[in-house]
């Protein structure tokens, strides 16, 4: 108590002046009037298709993917030169469509990691609204009648504290609705991991493979019988080889779903082209 009252009489305007610098950035920053950067040129945004997230000519260079020109079934280029044509043996054997937005390059590998270890809930958004506007993202969300997210082990979970998955659905999810786009209906629970498995980033290709294939399973939530017969959509950040998702559709077929489609942010090892994309 003294030692404020020796403050106020000494230095009276000290706590004046902090006042009003730290009210005048607050209401700054409250109102929006400090523009956001561009998260990956990190230049000053004015308003445009991006804002608040991206400047134009990022936007437009972004690795985007066009499910239409893909091999639906891996997400790869075409195997026939003519056009898109699924192969029996490419892709994972029970996933049905693939929809990726992005080829897993820079700078969308920086974004998930920002998203998964450090928890940008901006980054999260951005993805969102970077998927609803994607082509593969608005023919996802027009495919499926419900969503799950490839669900974390318990233990991971704990230690990330979020499943990146889910807060990846949901974001895509409110940037279709608003821009009033058809979505699949969230069903956040439907599976359970019940095996710790390794990253599957720092496997080789056949350990990823036989990783993950017993990892999953139905949780005791009851809205399967919602699943019968329709088309359902997995939700991941990244498809490398596809077995992790492989594993999570053939729970879901054995549930009573007729499709299963997959949607990710990153599809590693693609080759992107340049697509017009719809605003
Ligand atoms: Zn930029
Ligand atoms: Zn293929």
């Amino acid at each position: 108590m003294a030692s404020s009252w020796i403050t106020r009489q000494r230095f009276p305007h000290w706590g004046h002046q902090a006042n009003r610098w730290l009210g005048h950035w607050a209401g700054r920053l409250a109102l929006g009037l400090v523009p956001p950067v561009c998260q990956s040129c990190h230049d000053w945004l004015s308003e445009g298709e991006g804002y608040p997230y991206l400047c134009q000519t990022c936007l437009d260079t972004l690795p985007w993917l066009d499910e239409k020109t893909l091999c639906p079934r891996c997400g790869q280029p075409p195997h026939q030169p003519s056009g898109p044509a699924s192969s029996p043996a490419c892709g994972p054997a029970e996933v049905d469509q693939v929809f990726a937005v992005f080829g897993y390059q820079p700078p969308l590998d920086t974004w998930i990691h920002h998203l998964k270890y450090e928890h940008q809930d901006g980054c999260r958004r951005m993805l969102g609204y970077l998927a609803a506007r994607s082509p593969a993202g608005q023919a996802a969300g027009a495919w499926a009648r419900a969503m799950i997210p490839v669900p974390l082990h318990p233990r991971r979970m704990l230690k990330r504290g979020f499943n990146q998955s889910l807060a990846l659905a949901q974001a895509w999810g409110a940037a279709l609705d608003k821009r009033g786009l058809p979505r699949p209906l969230l069903w956040p629970n439907l599976l359970t991991r019940r095996i710790h498995t390794q990253p599957q980033m720092s496997l080789q290709r056949q350990a990823r493979l036989t990783n993950v294939a017993t990892a999953f399973a139905p949780t005791a939530e009851r809205t399967h019988g919602d699943m019968e017969g329709r088309r359902v959509l997995l939700v991941d950040d990244v498809m490398t080889t596809g077995s992790t998702l492989n594993a999570c559709a053939r729970v879901l077929k054995e549930m009573g779903a007729a499709q299963v489609g997959v949607l990710v942010w990153g599809r590693a090892e693609s080759h992107p082209i340049s697509v017009e994309t719809s605003a």
